[in-house]
């Protein structure tokens, strides 16, 4: 990908955000259009139309506040159009012809906010079109934007199906995992958002498809346009708007190198992940559909250590039934060949959204903190759903070593609810004499304080434990996964989070069950040997992040490990635990990159 002579008028920007998955791209930018979100239509009772428009006020103070932080950065930094142009933009906010007429359409109407906005939106563009002049009718695209950027505010995040070009660069406010889990299919470059943090979906999905990645870019998508050249360094969590010849080729060079380093790293594919001293660790694969086995394999994965089934859900139209949970998980299976697949039942809400759950429309001030994953499967909304997989999970385990896993368990008042569904599903199974492994592992994901305080009463009532530590990171630290404001304060190696995690393994050893950790910050080179010296002997990560841990670990000694553990629990900061750690790894002489 070169430089054209347009790009050579363009002046080279950089802009710094959170990296989120590894490696380089190069490519033009494909700007995620508004065209791509649909707006939900429908009619609301009378006595709720107030609550609409008060709906449709705060998505107007929501975008206005966006626009006022935008302002303020260019206001340092960049050109006076673009200021005046934003200042505009605020103006249409205020602009009676929007938001009169949306309020006026929602009232006399009785339809939703996201349905009157497009009628507004609708009737200030037709005006445009009629004018003759053309400034004033390329105006119009104003008036889009300003209705776009209400509507993601109506809507959250919600995107149409992306159609982006092979080796191009999307750009985006923020995308749906959903849409992330698409993109690999069009072979795009690299992704970048406004939005965003390290442990969001979106942000794991890319780095499960090795797609180079920044984040939290804030404003990127004003700054972009259709078609510019993008440096994507998803290593430092740079983008280059516009590069000039010299810098696309110290990037070039600089994929190669990695390309190389990468070749050698997959060199270790069949050798064990074993320290120096002979402990033995188990590096296990994250996968979010059957596709992604082959791969795993190939970068040695010795087993699935969690398959996020909710993408069976967010994928599709249609909800899931038995047959397709049994096919998905036999597929698995047999890719797998007797390797061990622990299956986790769907986790679904807060960012992972599917269409029966938008239906539903339950407007949850909290959606982190609400009815998802396993309360989801226990309420009315999803208990159908919940059995028909359980029906599924089951059927498949006569076929080869399934584990069924429960995420997001509270305490043993729940885990207790759902062995019971599962009991009651094994009775159905067993009064029509379909088979299933009658000794099925069951497990939970802990992956909330409470969970890891009361691991040892946990522990006694399950095969095993896996950590989620995405979420755990985000319930012990309160900090929004997915919020790129709060992304600083996000961190693995917290000492609080250390010493939960410590916990968790003394109680399940002391149990006698095995305890993993399928969070990503077992994906981390630097933090995967403090894991193992925590006692954990089990890790699963997405496929890409395997040979690199094993690396490390190969260097290292459970001996070493144990130490290093001991020396940094007691360290106030994480900064001071994560030079602690690297200051190790230099002594030994491993090379760690950080995290993808
Ligand atoms: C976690 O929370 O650490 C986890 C593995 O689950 P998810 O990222 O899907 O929430
Ligand atoms: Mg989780």
């Amino acid at each position: 990908m070169g430089r054209s002579s347009d790009d050579a008028r363009k002046v080279e920007l950089r802009r710094e955000g959170v990296a989120v998955s590894a490696g380089i791209a190069i490519g033009r930018a494909f700007l995620v259009g508004r065209d791509l979100i649909k707006e939900p239509r429908y009619h609301v009772e009378p006595d709720e139309s107030d609550a609409e428009v008060s709906r449709f006020h705060r998505a107007i103070a929501a975008s206005d506040k966006q626009l006022e932080k935008i302002k303020g950065k260019l206001a340092a930094s960049e050109g006076e159009s673009d200021f005046h142009i934003i200042t505009a933009h605020q103006l249409m906010l205020k602009d009676e012809h929007l938001v009169d007429a949306a309020v006026g359409y929602i009232k006399e109407e009785s339809i939703n906010a996201e349905w009157a906005l497009r009628k507004a939106v609708d009737d200030i563009r037709g005006v445009f079109d009629a004018i003759e002049d053309d400034y004033f009718r390329e105006r119009r695209s104003d008036i889009d934007f300003v209705g776009e950027r209400v509507l993601r505010n109506l809507l959250g995040k919600e995107t149409g199906p992306l159609r982006p070009p092979p080796d191009a660069v999307v750009v985006a406010y923020d995308l749906s995992p959903a849409d992330t889990a698409q993109l690999h299919k069009h072979a795009v470059a690299g992704l970048i958002t406004d939005a965003g943090g390290k442990t969001s979906h979106t942000a794991i999905i890319a780095r499960a498809h090795e797609l180079p990645a920044v984040v939290g870019l804030e404003d990127v998508t004003e700054v972009v346009e259709d078609d510019d050249l993008l440096i994507v360094d998803g290593v430092n969590g740079v983008v280059i708007i516009n590069p000039t010849a010299p810098t696309v080729a110290l990037y070039r060079d600089q994929q190669r190198k990695q390309a190389a380093i990468e070749a050698v790293l997959l060199g270790n594919k069949d050798l064990p992940a074993r320290t120096r001293d002979g402990a033995e660790v188990q590096l296990f694969c994250n996968i979010d559909g059957p596709d992604e086995v082959d791969d795993a394999v190939e970068h040695g994965a010795v087993g699935v250590g969690l398959y996020r089934t909710e993408y069976l859900f967010m994928t599709r139209d249609v909800v899931p039934d038995e047959a397709l949970h049994y096919d998905t998980a036999c597929q698995v299976l047999r890719r797998m060949a007797g390797r061990p697949v622990t299956i986790r039942t769907f986790d679904l809400g807060a960012d992972k959204l599917a269409g029966f759950l938008e239906a539903a429309r339950l407007d949850e001030a909290n959606p982190a903190l609400g009815l998802r994953s396993t309360r989801l499967c226990l309420a009315d909304l999803g208990r159908e759903l919940f059995r028909a997989q359980l029906r599924g999970l089951l059927r498949a385990s006569a076929l080869g070593p399934l584990r069924i896993m429960f995420p997001m368990i509270s305490g043993v008042g729940e885990l207790r609810a759902v062995k019971a569904v599962l009991d009651e599903v094994k009775a159905e199974l067993r009064a029509h004499e379909q088979p299933f492994d009658e000794h099925v592992k069951v497990g939970i994901m802990i992956e909330m304080p409470s969970a890891a305080v009361i691991a040892d009463l946990l522990a006694r009532e399950c095969d095993f434990f896996s950590i989620g530590t995405n979420d755990l990171i985000q319930y012990t630290m309160a900090v929004d996964r997915v919020n790129e404001l709060v992304s600083y304060l996000y961190e693995p190696l917290h000492p609080a989070l250390l010493r939960l995690l410590r916990d968790c393994a003394r109680a399940a050893h002391t149990a006698g069950i095995p305890v993993s950790i399928c969070g990503e910050m077992a994906a981390d080179p630097i933090v995967a040997p403090v894991l193992v010296g925590l006692g954990f002997t089990e890790l699963s990560m997405s496929a890409v992040a395997i040979p690199e841990v094993k690396g490390v670990l190969r260097a290292t000694t459970l001996v070493d490990l144990e130490k290093l553990v001991e020396r940094i629990v007691v360290l106030p900061t994480a900064h001071e635990i994560r030079d602690a750690v690297t200051a190790y790894l230099d002594q030994i002489g491993v090379p760690h990159g950080g995290h993808r």
